[in-house]
């Protein structure tokens, strides 16, 4: 698919009010780096006026925390950052919990297994198992499928998954489409390369939709006009606009915000206790200087403000305002 035929939907400023999210996964504390692309994520909403959701991604039932759900809205409200749609709270696009939108993943599963986007696989579960959650750049979707069943018909996939002992799984036909794409941060960018788009994972041998479709499913069904997230998945990115394609919907905005990351140059993790809101909570820091130190290391207020999200957003007057003044460059938190 070539760039220029991915439609791209207007800034906010001159159309209606945009719909931006956060999907959390409930897999550890908040840490600095989520915080931080969860108060980009909401100043890009707000200036446009418009309003944020916050959506759990809690498929991958093997990797939650329990309370992890409660302690990461809690640090959210705490830092200042609100939202109108929630799964605390309901709203018009519901459920919020992906765990509760399983039929909804179905019926796209089922819709591009008739029109033929999609097939049934019998392959390793080991490849097939690292669908479910995001995936990040030391963690991607796996060596490239090498298309075994994809020209097998269903019963053939069945009889091979009974003889090895395993359930199909489903995986998108890719057909290698190239996507290029452009990006509110990074510019026209085409992440997967020549080699464009694999045969990814849709939904697993344990019958979980993976995260690709989820979150595609998801930010249409919920009219998400920019989808702001880490630069970890933006590899996933060319994937969900290929099935935006395939499902007939139209792509929102994407900006892929630069990660925080140590003193070391590692990307700070969910396990990173010294990094977690919690943390800073404990250590008695409040919250305008936990917010002051984010946004003075995404370059949107000097070093040593303490201010609200509300404040940092009288500071900026619109999204392309925050966009061109952005840090590209991946911060250091300690
Ligand atoms: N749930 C994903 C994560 O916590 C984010 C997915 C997204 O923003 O598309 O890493």
């Amino acid at each position: 698919m070539p760039s220029e035929s991915i439609p791209r939907r207007p800034l906010s400023d001159a159309t209606d009010k945009p719909r931006g999210r956060y999907a959390p996964s409930p897999t550890g504390s908040l840490h600095a780096g989520n915080a931080r692309t969860a108060l980009l994520a909401w100043l890009v909403a707000r200036a446009g006026g418009g309003s944020f959701v916050v959506r759990v991604e809690d498929l991958d039932r093997a990797r939650l925390v329990p309370g992890a759900e409660a302690a990461m809205l809690d640090d959210l409200s705490w830092l200042g950052i609100d939202w109108d749609e929630g799964p605390d709270r309901g709203g018009a696009f519901g459920p919020y919990r992906q765990s509760e939108r399983t039929a909804r993943y179905d019926a796209a599963i089922h819709y591009l297994l008739k029109i033929g986007r999609a097939f049934r696989c019998a392959c390793s579960r080991t490849e097939i198992a690292r669908a479910a959650s995001a995936p990040h750049a030391e963690d991607d979707e796996g060596p490239r499928y090498p298309g075994t069943c994809r020209g097998l018909g269903r019963s053939e996939v069945e009889e091979r998954a009974r003889a090895l002992g395993r359930v199909p799984a489903i995986r998108f036909d890719g057909r290698g489409e190239r996507v290029r794409f452009t990006d509110d941060v990074r510019g026209t960018i085409e992440p997967l390369g020549p080699a464009g788009i694999d045969d990814f994972v849709l939904r697993r041998a344990d019958g979980v939709a993976a995260y690709q479709l989820a979150v595609v499913v998801d930010d249409a069904a919920m009219k998400i006009d920019e989808v702001v997230r880490g630069d970890d998945l933006v590899n996933s990115t060319p994937r969900q606009i290929a099935l935006y394609g395939a499902l007939g919907l139209t792509p929102p905005r994407f900006a892929h915000v630069p990660l925080l990351v140590t003193g070391q140059g590692d990307r700070i993790a969910k396990r990173a206790r010294p990094s977690s809101i919690a943390d800073a909570r404990a250590r008695g820091m409040d919250p305008g200087e936990v917010v002051g130190r984010l946004a003075s290391s995404a370059g949107l207020c000097e070093v040593g403000t303490r201010l609200s999200p509300v404040a940092l957003l009288a500071r900026i007057p619109s999204q392309c305002e925050l966009w061109s003044r952005l840090n590209r460059k991946p911060a250091i938190w300690d």
